[in-house]
């Protein structure tokens, strides 16, 4: 079992106190905080060999160099890519969704054509569909959800056509913490439809649990390096080198080309073709280093470690009367997230109730407005929970929440 006491030894943010107290981070969703071990390796990068990769025959440029393709090779024996090249870095998960939308959806989607995603969405995986949609007077269908907060399979089922041309879906839900059974997905809807891709937005997944692309059989997946204690900036798509290899530039200009004349440009072999510019050559380096950060905590511990948080924060919210949980019960299919809202109050002041305390959690829509939509509120409080939480944490949070309570006079 992780030790997230001595987990929290590793993260300098854990040190610190605000108005004399400690701090309860519960929003890990959001973000995470970063081990030394993280900021040591983006440290060393910007203090040693902080130079510009692949244009440089000098020594220090070949280390840099070096390192952000490793970074590469690291990330992707992460999520079991194949082939290193089939990793594209990129800013963070909601780049990589509209890489895809464009570039992709370019060339692959027309007129009448439909994509198929879902009601538990983040904001991410929604409005690129949408804009693409709109670009090429296609249609966008969403699949919905059950009442206890499951994708309704039936129902995406149903939506599958000869017109769809991409299933775009989230692989645990940032609000409801529904982690869907992605792998069998995949397989229904290439059954319906073979020509049919599927993209996963695994922004809430990667950090939380083991991933293997090639074992889920999808061919894009996607997620953000600073929600898996790496650096902001940093994320990755992941693509069937196929398909990458099919697909033209998202963005133009220096690093992405092969030749360049006045009139015309060659472009340059995936992944670079997708990272003009001078890419965050820190955020790899950093993110690379959190790969091995969670690899030598193992994924597995990870994902026991928040069921048994999950469960034990899932068993005492749901004793506080005037409580709402959303989302499953059943820890097998729920991640470290809990959403909730207490009976005639407004999350945000719930939320600011808590951070008196120094218990930190979101309140608002998390970037899931047509979600929210369907249950009925506008808006909701987060707790989620990592690595480095604790049953006092959870403890807090109860506490905390009974206090609010009083507070607010319900
Ligand atoms: N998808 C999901 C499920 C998320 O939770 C988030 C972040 N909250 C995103 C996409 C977007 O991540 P980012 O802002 O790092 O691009």
């Amino acid at each position: 079992m992780l030790d997230p006491i001595q987990i929290r030894k590793d993260f300098p943010l854990f040190n610190r106190l605000i108005n004399d107290k400690p701090i309860v981070y519960l929003d890990s969703t959001a973000s995470t905080p970063k081990p030394q071990q993280v900021i040591d390796a983006q440290d060393n990068y910007y203090r040693n060999f902080s130079v510009n990769i692949f244009r440089g025959v000098y020594k220090l440029s070949e280390e840099a160099t070096t390192a952000y393709e490793d970074a590469r090779i690291k990330v992707g024996q992460f999520i079991g890519a194949i082939d290193s090249n089939e990793i594209v870095f990129v800013r963070n998960a909601t780049e990589g969704i509209n890489l895809v939308a464009s570039s992709w959806g370019g060339i692959n989607v027309g007129v009448r054509d439909e994509i198929v995603s879902s009601v538990m969405e983040h904001h991410a995986n929604i409005v690129p569909w949408q804009q693409l949609a709109i670009n090429k007077k296609a249609h966008i269908r969403y699949a919905d959800i059950t009442e206890d907060g499951l994708l309704d399979i039936d129902h995406l089922k149903k939506l599958i056509t000869t017109k769809t041309k991409l299933v775009a879906l989230t692989y645990v839900s940032n609000v409801l913490g529904t982690i869907n059974p992605v792998k069998e997905i995949v397989t229904t809807v290439k059954e319906l439809n073979p020509q049919t891709l599927v993209l996963i937005d695994a922004a809430q997944a990667v950090p939380h649990m083991s991933v293997d692309v090639n074992d889920l059989g999808c061919d894009f997946l996607v997620f953000s390096g600073h929600k898996m204690c790496g650096p902001t900036g940093i994320g990755v798509l992941w693509g069937r080198k196929a398909l990458l290899d099919a697909m033209p530039p998202y963005q133009t200009g220096g690093e992405m080309i092969r030749e360049v004349t006045l009139e015309k440009t060659t472009f340059n072999q995936v992944p670079y073709r997708f990272e003009a510019g001078t890419p965050h050559i820190a955020g790899a380096i950093g993110l690379s280093a959190a790969a091995d950060y969670l690899q030598n905590l193992s994924m597995d511990e990870v994902a026991a470690h928040e069921k048994d948080i999950v469960s034990y924060a899932l068993d005492r919210l749901a004793k506080i009367s005037e409580i709402t949980l959303y989302g499953p019960f059943r820890v097998q299919i729920k991640g470290g997230v809990i959403a909730f809202s207490m009976r005639g109050t407004h999350p945000h002041d719930v939320a600011q109730v808590l951070d008196n305390d120094n218990i930190c959690v979101r309140s608002g829509h998390h970037c899931a407005m047509p979600l929210h939509k369907k249950l009925g509120v506008s808006s909701t409080c987060r707790a989620s929970f990592y690595i480095y939480t604790t049953k006092e944490d959870v403890d807090a949070l109860v506490e905390g929440v009974e206090k609010a309570k009083k507070i607010l006079r319900i």
